[in-house]
């Protein structure tokens, strides 16, 4: 990414911007909404912002993009044709606070829904979208480990990469989008010289959240290996099999489409629900068993899904180590403990 521009604010002048922003565009940003919970929810009123406080919201900023669900399109007859209407949402929004763990996630997104058959829904509302994500100094909870899986040091996707040094928060600008947003700013007295922009990383210590001693690319291949099935799925003895794990998961995108006909059926429409591959029903047809059968089934599945790289993106797990499937599980289950426990047996 080739940065445009770069300046420095304080905190109280980046929350003067944000609300700045909100008087003229839509802006989802974390929000508190219980003692220890956050969600992305648009700015309604003046506010300080404090990135650094928000433990992972429990629905992911993807789900602004690409939500649990959406109308398809809708169709009716008139005379004697059927004529069909796509439901494409083009109206423009800004993310504003995007972790990195989040950023990689919806890289991931974009990879699936952007490549090959391309999505049109998402791909409307992905061009429409414009992000501003914010680095993290410290863990934000103590279940997270993007450190260990490497997103904490993603920046694709971003317009506006917003770095803290203290009281100070540097901005970078990269796409034109972003610097549109920057003009609505009285920063340009504190722009310099773009190649003394921060680098990457440069804030962040070398151990992040949870990190095991064991390389990423050994943990990969053992929770690929066969032998270590029981290591992964000893605590799938406690999955009710709720599906939570998937909702909140910000890398899943596998869905299912309903059709909902009116009853004189000359109209209807249709709907796409975000699938979850640990609840039985999954993959079911009229008739037939679960597609597979047992809570420890299902684990192996979905661990080795996560636990595995991108087509096309090698270097890039499809788990970003947010953290969210092990703080919402209502049986306590972490994914992060099953992987390292296989890890420790290569
Ligand atoms: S959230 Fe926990 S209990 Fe529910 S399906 Fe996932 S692993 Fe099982
Ligand atoms: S598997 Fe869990 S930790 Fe990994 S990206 Fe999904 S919700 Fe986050």
């Amino acid at each position: 990414m080739e940065m445009l521009l770069s300046c420095t604010c304080s905190r109280p002048q980046l929350s003067e911007w944000l609300n700045q922003i909100a008087l003229s565009h839509h802006v989802s940003t974390p929000v508190k909404t219980g003692e220890k919970s956050f969600r992305f929810q648009p700015v309604t009123e003046s506010a300080l912002f404090h990135f650094e406080e928000y433990v992972p919201t429990v629905m992911p900023p993807v789900r602004t993009l690409f939500p649990m669900d959406a109308d398809v399109f809708s169709y009716k007859k008139t005379t004697s044709r059927y004529s069909h209407f796509e439901n494409i949402d083009e109206s423009p929004q800004i993310i504003f606070g995007v972790r990195p763990c989040d950023l990689r996630a919806i890289h991931i997104t974009d990879k699936v829904l952007l490549h090959g058959a391309q999505d049109p829904g998402y791909s409307a509302k992905r061009n429409a979208t414009v992000i501003v994500a914010y680095r993290c100094s410290k863990p934000c909870s103590p279940l997270c480990f993007c450190g260990f899986t490497g997103a904490i040091n993603e920046t694709r996707g971003a317009d506006v990469l917003l770095t803290p040094d203290g009281d100070t928060i540097h901005i970078e600008v990269y796409t034109p989008a972003g610097k549109e947003l920057y003009e609505v700013s009285d920063f340009s007295k504190n722009e310099h010289d773009k190649k003394k922009s921060l680098k990457p990383a440069k804030n962040i210590p070398d151990t992040f959240g949870r990190t095991p001693a064991m390389s990423l690319h050994k943990t990969v291949v053992a929770v690929n290996s066969k032998k270590n099935s029981r290591l992964l799925t000893v605590a799938a003895e406690r999955c009710v099999s709720c599906g939570i794990c998937n909702y909140v998961c910000p890398t899943c995108t596998c869905f299912c489409l309903h059709d909902s006909p009116e009853s004189s059926e000359t109209a209807g429409s249709r709907t796409r629900s975000l699938a979850a591959c640990m609840t039985e029903r999954f993959g079911t047809t009229p008739g037939e068993a679960p597609e597979r059968k047992t809570a420890a089934e299902r684990t192996i599945f979905r661990y080795t899904q996560k636990w595995s790289f991108q087509t096309d993106n090698p270097d890039v797990l499809r788990c970003t180590g947010c953290g969210r499937c092990v703080q919402q599980c209502p049986a306590g289950i972490d994914i992060y403990s099953a992987v390292t426990r296989a890890g420790e047996n290569i």
